[in-house]
C-alpha cells in the first residue's frame, strides 16, 4: 500500500469530504509500516476494503414544530465495518452534520471499538437537526419521523445506535420508544438507555471517567498523576461533565469550561456545586455557558475565546472536531502543558498534533481515550442480553480494566525506541491489526 496513492484515489472520489479524508489520511500514514510487512493484506486488498463503509443510508425527515410548520431534515446511518460484531456507534443531531463528518466518525469507529476488545462493529448516523431551543414536542416528533426511516436498518444484533452530541437521554428515549412500537420488540436496540428501562449504570459519566481514567495511565507511565494538576476542558455537555467530575475526584482542579459563546476560567476551580451547576446549564439546552459566571462571581466569563489560552497542566478537549488547532497547540505549549487527551473525537487538528508528537508532549487521540464511553455501551449490551443489570461498581471496575488494556495496546505498539509513546501510532495500529485479520479471515465478503 502507498498512502500517496490510495489517499489521492480517495480525494478524488470524495473531494468534498474534508473530515472523511483528515481521518483516513491520518490511519493511513501512521499503519503503513506494520501494513506493508504482511503481505496477506495487501493481497487481500484489506486496506481498500476497510476504508469504504460498508453501506451508507440517507433518507428525508420532514416533521411539524409546535406552530404547525413544516420542516425537513436529513438523516443518515453510515455501517462502516462489522468484521468484530454488529454495526456500533452513535447518533449526533447538530447543524455542521453532513455524510462526510459520519464517514469520519464511523470510520473513528470502527477502530475505537476494536480497541475495547468488546465485540462490536463500527457505524455512526445522524441528522444536521438542531435540538438547541427546540421543545419537548418538537424533539419528539423529530425523534419518531426518523426512526419511521432508521428502525427498519437496525437491530439488536445488527447495528446498534446511542448516542453523540445533541442526542442525551431524552433523544434515546423518544428514539427507543418509536423503535419499540414499530419492530413489535423489546430489545436493547439503543443504547444509553434509561436505567428503569434497559440502561447501564455509569453509562452517561462513561465517556469522561473512561477518558481520565486514560489520562491516569498516560501521567503514570511518566511517574506522575493527578493530583493539584490544572485542567482546561472544552464544552459543558454530558462528556465535559464526567471528566470534570471525575478529575476533580482524582485531586486535579478543572479551571476552564467552555460553549460556543466562550469559556468560563475558575480559578479557584470546579467543586461540586459547580459540577451541578454544569448539569443543570446542560438541561436548560440554551447552549451557552456564560450563566456560569454569574452564578459564581469568583469566575470570569471570557466571550468567543477557546480555553486553549490558559496556562494548564492538561487540557481535555470535549466538544467537537477539529476544535483544537495549531494555533491553540503553539500556545498550550509555550504555556508549559503536559497532557493533551481528546475526549472529543478528532479534536485536534494535524497541526497540532504533530506539534505535541514533535516537542514529545504526552498527546493521545480520541479512538483510545473517548473509547470509554462505547465500551459501556457495549457492557450495555451485555446486560440486555443476559436480561440483568450490573452494580455501578461493577461496571466502573470493567470501565478501568477496559481503559487500562486500552493504554497498554497503545503503549505495545507505540512506544519509541527513545521512551516516548507515539500514542496515535500505537492506538492505530492497535485498531488496525485486530480489524484487518478478521476481515482477512472472513473472507471475501
Ligand atoms: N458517540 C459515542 C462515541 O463516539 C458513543 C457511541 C456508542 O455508545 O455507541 O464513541
Amino acid at each position: 500500500m502507498k498512502v500517496k496513492e490510495l489517499m489521492s484515489k480517495l480525494e478524488f472520489k470524495y473531494s468534498n469530504e474534508k473530515e472523511y479524508l483528515q481521518a483516513v489520511r491520518e490511519v493511513l500514514e501512521s499503519i503503513e509500516e506494520t501494513y506493508n510487512s504482511h503481505p496477506e493484506f495487501e493481497k487481500a486488498r484489506i486496506i481498500e476494503r476497510i476504508v469504504e463503509p460498508d453501506r451508507v443510508f440517507t433518507f428525508k425527515v420532514p416533521w411539524q414544530d409546535d406552530r404547525g410548520e413544516i420542516h425537513i431534515n436529513t438523516g443518515y446511518r453510515v455501517q462502516f465495518n462489522n468484521a468484530l460484531g454488529p454495526y456500533k456507534g452513535g447518533l449526533r443531531f447538530h447543524p455542521s452534520v453532513t455524510l462526510s463528518t459520519l464517514k469520519f466518525l464511523g470510520f473513528e469507529q470502527t477502530f475505537k471499538n476494536a480497541l475495547t476488545t468488546l465485540p462490536m462493529g463500527g457505524a455512526k448516523g445522524g441528522s444536521d437537526f438542531n435540538p438547541k431551543g427546540k421543545s419537548d414536542a418538537e424533539v419528539m416528533r423529530f425523534c419518531q419521523a426518523f426512526m419511521t426511516e432508521l428502525w427498519r436498518y437496525i437491530g439488536p444484533d445488527t447495528d446498534v445506535p446511542a448516542g453523540d452530541i445533541g442526542v442525551g437521554s431524552r433523544e434515546i428515549g423518544y428514539l427507543y420508544g418509536w423503535y419499540k412500537k414499530l419492530a413489535r420488540e423489546n430489545t436493547g436496540v439503543l443504547t444509553g438507555k434509561g436505567i428503569n428501562w434497559g440502561g447501564s449504570l455509569i453509562r452517561p459519566e462513561a465517556t469522561g471517567f473512561g477518558g481520565v481514567y486514560f489520562v491516569r495511565h498516560m501521567l503514570n507511565k511518566i511517574n506522575s498523576d493527578l493530583s493539584g494538576k490544572t485542567v482546561a476542558i472544552s464544552g459543558f455537555g454530558n462528556v465535559a461533565w464526567g471528566a470534570a467530575l471525575k478529575a476533580t475526584e482524582l485531586g486535579a482542579k478543572v479551571i476552564a469550561i467552555s460553549g460556543p459563546d466562550g469559556y468560563i476560567y475558575d480559578k479557584a476551580g470546579l467543586n461540586e456545586e459547580k459540577l451541578n451547576f454544569m448539569l443543570y446549564l446542560r438541561a436548560t439546552c440554551n447552549d451557552v455557558v456564560s450563566p456560569y459566571a454569574e452564578e459564581f462571581p469568583e469566575a470570569v466569563f471570557v466571550k468567543a475565546k477557546k480555553p486553549w489560552e490558559l496556562k494548564c497542566d492538561i487540557a481535555l478537549p470535549c466538544a467537537i472536531q477539529n476544535e483544537l488547532d495549531g494555533q491553540d497547540a503553539k500556545q498550550l505549549i509555550e504555556n508549559g502543558v503536559t497532557c493533551i487527551a481528546e475526549i472529543s473525537n478528532m479534536g485536534c487538528t494535524p497541526e497540532a498534533v504533530n506539534m505535541f508528537i514533535d516537542n514529545k508532549i504526552l498527546y493521545a487521540p480520541g479512538k483510545a481515550v473517548n473509547a470509554g464511553g462505547v465500551s459501556v455501551s457495549g457492557l450495555e449490551m451485555t446486560q440486555n442480553a443476559m436480561k440483568l443489570n450490573w452494580s455501578a461498581e461493577e461496571v466502573d471496575t470493567k470501565l478501568k480494566t477496559i481503559m487500562n488494556n486500552i493504554h497498554e495496546a497503545c503503549v505495545k505498539y507505540g512506544n519509541r525506541p527513545d521512551g516516548y509513546t507515539d500514542y496515535v501510532k500505537g492506538a492505530n495500529i492497535a485498531g488496525f491489526m485486530k480489524v484487518a485479520q478478521a476481515v482477512l479471515e472472513q473472507g471475501l465478503c
